[in-house]
């Protein structure tokens, strides 16, 4: 068929390609709502804000998850139906718009609310409220230590003993993770000693005492955000006790013996 080609309507994807690219934009913004939903949730639970509270803030991490699967989802249809009209003749071109639309509906179709438990960013919200509650060491007795000024005061002991740093013996201020064994130390500290260990053809074995990686690299520390977030919050709960005793001292009815 000679000259066919010459004939053929030039159908252009641009406005498809940028109306895609503008609703990946999207992502940004629900990326901020995550990021912002997380903040809170986790100042809720240094905080030890409500139950009720906190589990808002779940909910709305769903919302967000369930949006970001939306629109990863219609991303993905369009791009399909985009590959199919590509492959079609002019002749039997489809409507793209019904074609989006009846794919989408039957991939949303398939969509479990379960599911967006087992997403990565819903898990890793999760693991960073539970990592938080383990920090501020308001585990499932926090309902009792609240009650009791004993408890509670051993709760701190104990929390603060999470902020030492194990080679410096003083209070984390940079503390970095190590992702093998998962010991936090002060990020120059350590540094220092894996440099060290390393230039004299070494390996560098974790200061933990017990810890059985002997093998440490720097590229298996990141920032511990988590412990640094609680740390930060711990200095200012002290801020606010040593004020208050303080106040209370003035007034002579009661002065702590610590
Ligand atoms: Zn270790």
């Amino acid at each position: 068929m000679p000259g066919r080609s010459s004939i053929m309507p030039v159908i252009s994807f641009s406005a498809v390609d940028s109306a895609l690219s503008s609703l990946k934009t999207c992502h940004v913004s629900i990326n901020t709502g995550i990021e912002v939903t997380t903040d809170v949730a986790l100042a809720l639970t240094e905080h030890e804000g409500s139950a009720e509270e906190v589990s808002k803030m779940e909910k709305l991490m769903l919302d967000y998850v369930s949006m970001d699967r939306e629109l990863e989802q219609f991303i993905h249809v369009v791009e399909d139906v985009t590959n199919q009209i590509k492959q079609e003749r002019p002749e039997r071109l489809p409507d793209m718009k019904l074609l989006v639309n009846k794919k989408f509906n039957e991939v949303q179709n398939l969509n479990k609310d379960e599911d967006l438990l087992k997403t990565d960013i819903y898990r890793h919200f999760k693991s960073q409220l539970n990592e938080m509650k383990k920090q501020v060491g308001a585990g499932s007795q926090n309902e009792s230590t609240s009650a009791n000024e004993i408890d509670e005061d051993i709760a701190v002991t104990q929390s603060q003993r999470n902020f030492i740093c194990p080679i410096t013996q003083r209070e984390l201020q940079c503390p970095v993770k190590n992702k093998v064994c998962g010991h936090s130390y002060e990020e120059e500290a350590i540094i220092k000693i894996i440099q060290t260990k390393h230039k004299q053809k070494k390996k560098a074995r974790c200061p933990v005492v017990g810890c059985d990686n002997g093998d440490m690299n720097q590229s298996d520390l990141s920032t511990d955000s988590t412990l640094r977030r609680a740390i930060e919050s711990h200095r200012r709960f002290q801020t606010r006790r040593l004020l208050d005793t303080q106040t209370v001292g003035n007034e002579g009815e009661y002065i702590r013996s610590t």
